[in-house]
């Protein structure tokens, strides 16, 4: 083989490595414009020496694949990618292209939106499908969870007898925040991405998850219609809007390629400004027939190109480094920039993640450095250009909130504070401790809290239940009634169900769905506290550092004070819930046909013991159909409806 050969394969499989890990696993390692460019020279490798090009190279295929948590949807219009351009210069080539097919052509710019590509059918106005891209010929059915989305309409303002419309569904910035946090609170791996989150959001078994990531969609195409006559782009999208559709933001019409390349630079300042994320905009020829004669290829449509703007990255100069400490005592290093402006905001911190990433950048205070921002929303350190010092920054070895020496743990990047009582700890676990999904106290957020910890009103997590009330009430901003109402919220908290304590109590590995399990499994605080790994890992879904962490916790002097201290308070110790879980709650399933194994009562009662309800007949209102053998007219109307139908296995999946 020779080197060229050998380099257009390692190409293929690196892109193809790093598509499954975008589309299929939603955790990208590399950014979208490393993998562009990669892409990019296989596609020039592959032009200069046709001999080496293959028909299922990565330059031919629309990235994405439907795998089977989800029923397949044929496409019967093709999901199309979309071509790039890195330049002007290239969206002028695409413009040369067009031009020497059609005449009399006009544009339509419009933001790219960073999502992910979605199908929704309607009959007679009425939502009846929806599905993702996938591989452009086969997506997967995600109708359920496209319905929670609350820009989805369900029902159309005008009953046209079908459309199929094509949108972006993507994350705004404001939800991602939001869902980071939570992930980050419940010990989980954070999403990299508002569209890496979007994306799996979307693809989630449970609609109810998706309905709490707050998703939201751009419609920007008909893909397919009947009972209404259109003839350019211009036209569909006033037409969808008229529908009822929250069509693609600020687009516009213009005569020709210069005034198409103004709109991308109006685009382009705006992008940090909006709510959402967008990795570009796309030019489109509006006239029908002129698409029609320019065509498609095998994997994008000639008559659009995207021009994809570069990630922004500024020269700065590093002044200084803040480590601060988390909850679970781990030392973050920030680095305190010379402010920039980068991608519509100013930026004068970013993440240098830990010790690890700095010696292998030899990253030192002083330093002229290149700050990143691309489609994640927190800046990076990229590299070094200047170094002020041979001296790599190193971490303190001693904490710098309680002074007490830090270690490193095998195996593990973070360098940690392991001081019960680091007070920097303490503020973090307190904020955790009263969380909406921990112990839900309202009224004592983070400010606030840190306010009673500076006052020497908190000193310890227990003290929450123990607070001085007359003394809140005199300090500044707090008169008698906020103080009552404070203490109205941390006395309902004492009612809580065990697994809001148990999460709350920020155990490492212990997010609030393993604390429920803990709560299910054991029902009080003493059987948890007295658990042997062993008999720990007895509860499905719980691994062997899950069990350590928990039996490790609970062999603390602090942890066996705290939940004396919590039980003298009066705090509710033992599990309050049924041993089953809601996940059925406003669900209505109908039951047609003769199951495998299940009676019809059987199958009721399982679903009423997880808080859903059966009806006899299909409306818009039937979640899931479950049907045996020989279902008959419910299917059917199910199908029209395009209510999801589920087997018995499937349905058996869904109650384990
Ligand atoms: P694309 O995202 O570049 O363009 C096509 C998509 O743009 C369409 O599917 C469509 O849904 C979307 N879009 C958004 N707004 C639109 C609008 N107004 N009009 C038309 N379409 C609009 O192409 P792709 O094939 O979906 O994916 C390639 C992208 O994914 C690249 O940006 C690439 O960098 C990224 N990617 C990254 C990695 C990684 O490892 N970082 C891996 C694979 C792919």
């Amino acid at each position: 083989m020779n080197k060229i050969e050998e380099k257009i394969i390692r190409l293929r499989e690196s892109l193809h490595y790093h598509s499954n890990r975008y589309y299929n696993d939603d955790a990208p390692e590399i950014e979208d414009y490393e993998y562009d460019m990669m892409m990019r020279e296989l596609k020039e490798l592959e032009e200069q020496y046709p001999e080496y090009d293959a028909v299922d190279s990565p330059t031919k295929k629309v990235g994405g694949k439907a795998d089977n948590t989800f029923e397949n949807v044929i496409h019967t219009v093709r999901m199309e990618s979309l071509q790039d351009a890195f330049s002007k210069e290239e969206v002028n080539d695409f413009d040369k292209k067009v031009s020497d097919s059609v005449r009399d052509k006009h544009y339509v710019v419009e933001p790219k939106i960073d999502g992910l590509s979605v199908s929704l059918e309607y009959r007679d106005g009425v939502f009846v499908r929806g599905s993702t891209r996938g591989d452009g010929d086969v997506g997967e059915d995600v109708s359920g969870n496209l319905r929670v989305i609350h820009n989805v309409p369900l029902k159309l303002n005008k009953p046209i007898p079908f459309i199929e419309v094509r949108g972006e569904v993507y994350m705004p910035k404001r939800s991602f925040e939001r869902v980071v946090d939570h992930q980050l609170l419940n010990d989980e791996k954070p999403f990299k991405n508002p569209r890496n989150a979007a994306a799996g959001s979307l693809r989630q078994k449970d609609s109810k998850v998706t309905a709490g990531r707050g998703l939201d969609i751009f419609i920007f195409n008909i893909q397919q219609i009947e009972g209404e006559e259109l003839s350019s782009h211009k036209q569909s999208l006033d037409y969808l809007k008229e529908l009822g559709f929250n069509t693609v933001p600020f687009y516009k019409r213009v005569d020709n390629i210069e005034d198409a390349l103004v709109e991308i630079d109006r685009i382009g300042e705006e992008r940090g400004n909006l709510e959402f994320d967008i990795d570009g905009a796309v030019i489109k020829v509006d006239e029908f027939s002129s698409r029609d004669v320019l065509g498609s290829t095998s994997k994008f449509p000639k008559w659009a190109v995207a021009f994809k703007y570069p990630p922004e990255e500024k020269q700065t100069k590093l002044i200084d480094i803040e480590i601060a400490v988390g909850r679970t005592g781990v030392l973050t290093p920030t680095a305190i920039l010379e402010s920039v402006h980068l991608a519509g905001t100013t930026v004068s911190r970013a993440t240098l993640h830990n010790q690890d990433f700095i010696n292998e950048k030899g990253i030192a205070i002083g330093d002229i450095v290149t700050v990143r921002k691309a489609g994640d929303i927190i800046p990076e350190v990229l590299c070094v250009n200047e170094h002020n010092s041979d001296r790599t920054y190193t971490f303190p070895t001693h904490c710098p909130s309680c002074n007490q020496p830090v270690i490193r743990e095998n195996d593990e990047a973070a360098i940690r504070c392991i001081n019960p009582e680091c007070p920097a700890q303490l503020l973090r676990n307190l904020i955790h401790f009263c969380s909406r999904d921990a112990m839900d106290i309202e009224g004592l957020g983070p400010a606030i809290i840190e306010t009673f910890v500076n006052e020497g009103l908190i000193k310890n997590t227990f003290d929450i239940y123990n607070l001085d009330y007359d003394k809140i009430a005199t300090l500044d901003g707090f008169k008698e009634t906020s103080a009552n109402n404070i203490k109205k919220s941390v006395e309902k908290s004492k009612a809580n169900d065990l697994a809001r304590l148990i999460f709350a109590l920020g155990i490492r590995h212990i997010g609030a769905k393993a604390g429920k399990l803990l709560s299910d499994h054991f029902r009080n605080m003493d059987a948890i506290m007295s658990a042997s790994v062993d008999d720990i890992l007895e509860i499905e879904g719980f691994g062997l550092i899950m069990a350590e962490s928990v039996v490790n916790y609970f062999s603390t002097n602090s942890a066996k004070l705290l939940i004396e201290k919590l039980k003298e308070s009066g705090i509710n110790m033992t599990s309050t819930t049924e041993i089953k879980d809601n996940r059925f709650a406003g669900m209505t399933f109908v039951l047609t046909g003769t199951l495998p194994t299940l009676k019809r009562n059987e199958a009721s009662k399982i679903i009423e013991g997880f808080g859903g309800k059966t009806s006899s007949s299909v409306s818009k209102k039937t979640t899931y159909v479950l049907a045996g053998e020989e279902a008959g007219s419910k299917l059917d109307k199910a199908n029209t409806l395009g209510i999801e139908i589920i087997d018995e296995e499937i349905f058996m999946g869904m109650t384990k």
